[in-house]
């Protein structure tokens, strides 16, 4: 099967469907329209499809002709609150919403992969599983884990998964990838000082919440500095704060707010402990108090399984027109890392990096956009492997 033929048969649809769904982007646990439609596109594919998993999922089944195992892909659903600045004539209708982050892209691919695999269903072996995802941006409650809590891994069981993302960090027609850890656990945190107020003419008589959050803005950094393996990759941020109203008052409180990330659980629970440790013991130090708070059901790393990831490589590598490279790992989170961790599978970057296009601004800027040119390799690709996958004895 020629997929790079098949996926430029599909281009014009997957470009329509792009721009259409690029036009009226929703934001997480919104994408009622979105999976409309979606559904309605695998519907008119003879994929079997059912609607409002873990919120506004939907899961299309396809049946190949022969028996195999079942793959599963993955698309996430939404857009970004982001007004869009990009040199687009789709531009988005929705006033502070936006694509930033070519989720609309993955829909169209996946929708592309469908439609491919669909119309070669007599050489297709086992069962694809098109896994439309809502809320990937949300942060802990992202809408991998209601997908999966609603069984999209079971019956029947899923062997392997795959999915891709549209990225700014590679050129155009390059495909990035590594085995194991590929991208971060994305833990948020926030920790209020408390302090006692009063006038700004008299700080002796309060303890100033500020002037102690900002040694805890300092001390923290000493995490990453002296706390650290410092072969672990490891970075923390403190990305808010707030505290104050008026000059001549010192508050009762200041909050920071920030995130870590890490490649391993062990650095990860680790720095966890460190930042509590520190922003108490700095606190006390001086007088007050530190309650610390790390957001629940945080994204796991994203683990490429290496075997999987070897075998996923060599099948990508017979498409004409794309490079497939081993890439750093990335410092951003996924919750397709839960998917991961219930089957073995690949992640992978599709790069959309083009100059000459003006496709230059980075996922999440207002002005990105994206190489239309580059969608028929991810919809290629990602039939490419479920076809592969799906046969019985893993790939030819
Ligand atoms: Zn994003
Ligand atoms: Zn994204």
């Amino acid at each position: 099967m020629d997929f790079l033929s098949e996926a430029k048969r599909a281009e014009p649809e997957i470009v329509k469907n792009r721009r259409a769904l690029h036009q009226h982007p929703e934001v997480a646990y919104h994408e009622e329209a979105t999976s409309r439609f979606v559904a309605e596109r695998l519907e008119s594919m003879g994929v079997g499809v059912k609607r409002g998993v873990g919120g506004t999922g939907v899961v299309g089944t396809l049946k190949g002709s022969k028996k195999g195992r079942v793959v599963a892909l993955r698309a996430d659903m939404d857009g970004l609150p982001v007004q869009e600045m990009a040199d687009v004539e789709f531009r988005s209708k929705v006033d502070g919403v936006m694509h930033a982050c070519g989720h609309d892209t993955h829909v169209a691919m996946l929708l592309g992969a469908a439609r491919i695999l669909s119309g070669n269903r007599d050489e297709l072996s086992g069962t694809v599983k098109f896994l439309f995802q809502p809320a990937e941006e949300h942060g802990g409650r992202g809408g991998a884990l209601p997908m999966i809590e609603a069984g999209v891994m079971k019956d029947p069981k899923v062997d392997f998964v795959f999915g891709l993302h549209i990225s700014n960090n590679q050129k155009s027609g390059e495909i990035g990838v590594r085995e194991g850890s590929f991208m971060a656990a994305p833990d948020t945190f926030k920790v209020k000082v408390v302090g006692r107020g009063g006038h700004g003419s008299a700080p002796h008589e309060t303890i100033d919440p500020i002037y102690v959050a900002a040694h805890v803005i300092l001390a923290l950094q000493g995490i990453s500095a002296r706390m650290i393996d410092p072969i672990r990759p490891f970075v923390i941020t403190v990305g808010a704060v707030h505290s104050g109203t008026k000059e001549n008052i010192i508050p009762d409180q200041a909050t920071l707010e920030g995130t870590i990330r890490t490649l391993d659980e062990g650095t990860r629970s680790r720095a966890k402990k460190k930042v509590e440790e520190v922003a108490k013991g700095v606190c006390r130090s001086f007088g007050a108090t530190a309650e610390v708070e790390f957001e629940q059901d945080a994204y796991p790393v994203t683990v490429n399984d290496p075997r999987t990831t070897r075998e996923a490589v060599k099948v990508l590598r017979k498409m004409a027109g794309i490079k497939v490279k081993e890439v750093d790992p990335i410092l951003g989170g996924e919750d397709f890392s839960r998917f991961l961790q219930k089957a073995p599978g690949t992640f992978y970057f599709l790069g959309t990096n083009n100059a000459s296009k003006g496709c230059v601004y980075p996922n999440h800027s207002s002005r990105f956009k994206v190489d239309e040119d580059v969608l028929k390799y991810g919809a290629a690709s990602l039939a490419m492997l479920a076809y592969e996958f799906g046969n019985p004895k893993g790939p030819r």
